[in-house]
């Protein structure tokens, strides 16, 4: 391993015990973006901003919550053997800069950041912060001027989030970022596959959408009939070779596991069968990730956010084997 790299090694709980110190990504260094470029090839990022959210808020607060919880996590995936931050140079890039009172302005400014990371060749994996955020990740990622979209995603969700619009003229909420990003040319909805799709409905219709544009959906009956590694296998086939981003909503899980998000969603998977299908995705072309939609108020305990970052280690894991099949782009 070279000295450029060893910088990057995340800080051992064997040196510093883990519930010391500053909290970064996963015990990271905590570099600006103009360090990271042409160093780090994995930014953990956070994106603290609800301003898309339809009911219960809360999940801009997510991020920092995730970084308390993300101390627990350790080097060495203990299935596949796979250490992220050794194959891979890994830092917390900080979170993205946000407006809190302005949704069109957030939209603006987390597109840059997301472009910038982009252009300095760093792959995004992204605490939320509630799903819109999602937005302008792929519009930094895979708009006009670069050569990655339109995207495949596999998206795990109780929602669909493909609704056009909400209270009147409103277009950019938690529940439509999908139908957006399938309209601006960023997603290719045939390349698309949503997993665990449940609940109740506005209207009858709710899903034709998505539906008549090819997305692959998987409500949660289908996947209880398959099982985890089916629906990995089939979501493998959905996304192909092209690039590909992954979205995690935590309400995807049963709320059992995941109680702390604002729009819980009874009868979903569980955390172990979530790192299943995670795993089973090795091999495809993350070009970034997220998981969005931690509510900190409304599980006070921290599990939701133990949990979610857990997915993000999973996550980070397969990013981290792909830049070693690939090397930095
Ligand atoms: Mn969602
Ligand atoms: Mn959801």
């Amino acid at each position: 391993m070279d000295v450029k790299h060893k910088k990057y090694l995340p800080r051992s709980g064997a040196d510093i015990p883990r519930f010391a110190g500053i909290p970064t990504f996963m015990r990271l260094p905590h570099v600006d973006l103009a360090t990271a470029a042409g160093e780090v090839d994995i930014g953990i990022v956070g994106v603290p901003w609800d301003g898309g959210t339809t009911n219960r808020p809360g999940a801009r607060h997510g991020p920092r919550q995730m970084r308390d919880l993300s101390t627990m996590v350790r080097s060495v995936h203990h299935v596949t053997g796979t250490m992220p931050f050794h194959t891979a140079s890994c830092a917390d890039l900080g979170d993205s800069s946000v407006n809190p009172v302005d949704l069109l302005d957030t939209l603006d400014r987390v597109g840059a950041f997301y472009a910038d990371l982009h252009d300095a060749g760093v792959i995004p994996l992204t605490a939320g912060g509630d799903h819109l955020i999602t937005l302008p990740i792929m519009r930094g990622i895979a708009g006009a001027g670069n050569n990655n979209g339109p995207l495949g995603m596999v998206h795990f969700d109780a929602h669909t989030d493909t609704w056009d619009r909400y209270f009147g003229d409103n277009i950019y909420t938690h529940g439509t970022p999908f139908r957006r990003a399938i309209e601006e040319g960023l997603l290719d909805p045939k390349r698309t596959i949503q997993i665990g799709i449940r609940g109740s409905l506005f209207t009858p219709g709710d899903k034709d959408w998505g539906l008549a544009q090819g997305i692959r959906v998987v409500e949660i009956e289908e996947y209880f009939d398959l099982g985890p590694d089916k629906v990995a296998a089939l979501a493998r086939e959905v996304v192909g070779d092209g690039p590909t981003y992954v979205s995690f909503d935590v309400d995807g899980l049963d709320p059992v596991y995941a109680p702390g998000t604002g729009t819980p969603e009874i009868g979903g998977y569980s955390t172990h069968d979530a790192q299943r299908m995670l795993r089973g995705l090795s091999g495809i072309d993350i070009v970034g990730a997220d998981v969005v939609e931690v509510s900190p108020a409304y599980d006070q305990s921290g599990n939701t956010a133990l949990v979610a970052v857990t997915l993000m280690f999973e996550i980070l894991c397969l990013i981290a084997e792909k830049v070693a099949r690939q090397g930095r782009k």
